[in-house]
């Protein structure tokens, strides 16, 4: 961490579980862009989720662990389950600006569904100034850059994945398997505590 010119990518979301759709667009993203790392970053108490129950941070944060473990360049970072109150875009790249340090080169990764809101989320010209932004492809959701700051967001077009965290909490909900769908490791996570099963 720190060394100059590292080009770092950020994968934040509510992970709750994670999957891989998740893994999946952080590689294709990381290949497409040279990256020498990709931070997966599970947010705190999750803003624009309504009132929904959302499962504890240390699980999704340790489910975040075991989806990633095994790839070298993939880590998990905790600055949002650690900062108080609900999760905003700029504050975490604010908080990866301080440990990767200057010289870095940060790459925000967001699915489709999101790219269209951003220009909503807090602060957002100080956050296209933090980072440039890759808005991915997600199946159900179309891809558009409009409104937003060209030379600040790519668009990448990744294999689709029709998998969502929201699908396969109703799968465990109703009995369903959400192997392969999620990591191995992640469907054991899930039934060792007990999670979704309602
Ligand atoms: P939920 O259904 O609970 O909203 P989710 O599947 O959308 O969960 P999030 O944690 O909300 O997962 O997503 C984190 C990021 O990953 C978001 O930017 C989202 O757009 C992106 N993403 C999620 N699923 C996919 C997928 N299948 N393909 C590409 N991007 C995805
Ligand atoms: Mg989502």
């Amino acid at each position: 961490m720190g060394e100059r010119g590292q080009r770092i990518g950020i994968m934040g979301g509510t992970f709750d579980p994670i999957h891989n759709g998740h893994l999946v667009a952080a590689s294709e993203v990381a290949d497409r862009f040279g990256l020498d790392e990709v931070v997966f970053v599970p947010t705190g108490q999750p803003w624009q989720k309504g009132r929904q129950a959302v499962t504890p941070a240390e699980d999704r944060y340790l489910m975040t662990v075991i989806a990633t473990a095994s790839n070298p360049r993939f880590t998990v970072s905790r600055v949002d389950i650690d900062r108080p109150g609900p999760t905003y875009t700029v504050d975490t790249l604010r908080d990866l600006r301080g440990l990767y340090g200057p010289g870095a080169e940060l790459f925000f990764i967001t699915g489709a569904d999101a790219v269209e809101k951003m220009l909503s989320w807090k602060d957002a010209e100080r956050m296209f100034e933090l980072a440039r932004f890759v808005g991915v492809t997600r199946p159900g959701f179309e891809l558009s850059s409009a409104h937003l700051p060209e030379d600040a967001v790519s668009l990448v077009e990744i294999p689709a994945m029709a998998i969502s965290s929201t699908a396969c909490r109703a799968r465990v909900v109703a009995g369903k398997p959400v192997w392969y769908l999620v990591p191995d490791g992640v469907v054991q996570y899930i039934a060792k505590r007990g999670l979704y099963a309602g």
